[in-house]
């Protein structure tokens, strides 16, 4: 997830790099250096191609989501695609399953106190909707892990989708935004859409990024994969949903189209 204050961008002006206010300052490389292959192959899967970063063996998409080499190299989806709304748009490559399930989170013991709470309050927030999927707090080795990093730049939290029916592994976050005294609520909401990415959910506004992160919109289209309606939910765009690709530094509790698509899914 990304944030949308100006505060990484006055942070690059005043180290001398030239980098977009809306990129990563350290890892970038310019996209001219993302192969063609690999611009094709995130295209045909259904993710934005605007910013592909390098990272590792695999790349980060849409600003927060890493895709491993096996799902660069897997076939075009067949799972559900759901769709909410003009800007809102959920889609699973993977998901995790053998629901009923437990999945277990724990937080690096590196990690600043006060991410536990938040952890908590993210992990509360879901357990309260009754999903098939049930999220315990470990002391260690949880089956997704919270680490902490530190980055000048705007990225605000990273993580992936599942794989082989589990939950993506890994949540990082970049504790150049956080501190004791950030909001708990607000932190919680970045773990959760962290946390939604791991279970295999999309940005909501992928159809137009700029409805949440500004800037100019694009639309990649589906990538010929299904497309589902959800009955009931919202006919414009709902704002303050939890899977907003940037966040506007709120507290952003599920709305009650996040919390169809929840339930739709799980
Ligand atoms: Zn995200």
């Amino acid at each position: 997830m990304r944030k949308i204050l100006m505060k990484a961008a006055i942070a690059v002006l005043a180290i001398g790099l030239l980098a977009p206010a809306c990129k990563k300052q350290v890892k970038d490389s310019p996209e001219s250096e993302i192969p063609q292959s690999v611009i094709d192959r995130v295209a045909e899967l259904g993710f934005a191609t605007g910013g592909i970063v390098k990272e590792g063996n695999g790349y980060i998409v849409e600003g927060d989501i890493y895709l491993s080499p096996e799902q660069l190299s897997q076939g075009v989806p067949t799972t559900k695609e759901l769709v909410i709304a003009n800007e809102e748009h959920y889609r699973t490559t993977n998901i995790v399953t053998g629901t009923p399930r437990t999945i277990t989170v724990s937080l690096s013991s590196g990690a600043p106190s006060y991410f536990s709470t938040a952890l908590n309050t993210a992990i509360s927030r879901y357990n309260a909707l009754g999903l098939t999927l049930t999220f315990s707090r470990v002391s260690s080795g949880g089956n997704i892990n919270v680490v902490t990093f530190y980055q000048v730049s705007n990225t605000l939290g990273s993580s992936g989708f599942p794989s082989g029916g589990n939950p993506y592994p890994t949540i990082q976050m970049n504790t150049y935004w956080y501190s004791s005294s950030t909001n708990t609520n607000y932190l919680a909401s970045i773990i959760a859409h962290e946390m939604g990415h791991c279970i295999g959910f999309r940005h909501t506004d992928y159809m137009n990024r700029a409805y949440s992160c500004g800037g100019s919109a694009y639309n990649e289209g589906t990538a010929g994969v299904g497309a589902i309606w959800i009955n009931g939910t919202p006919t414009g765009a709902s704002a303050n949903s939890w899977m907003l690709a940037c966040s506007n530094g709120s507290d952003r509790p599920f709305t009650s189209a996040d919390i169809t698509a929840l339930t739709t899914l799980y």
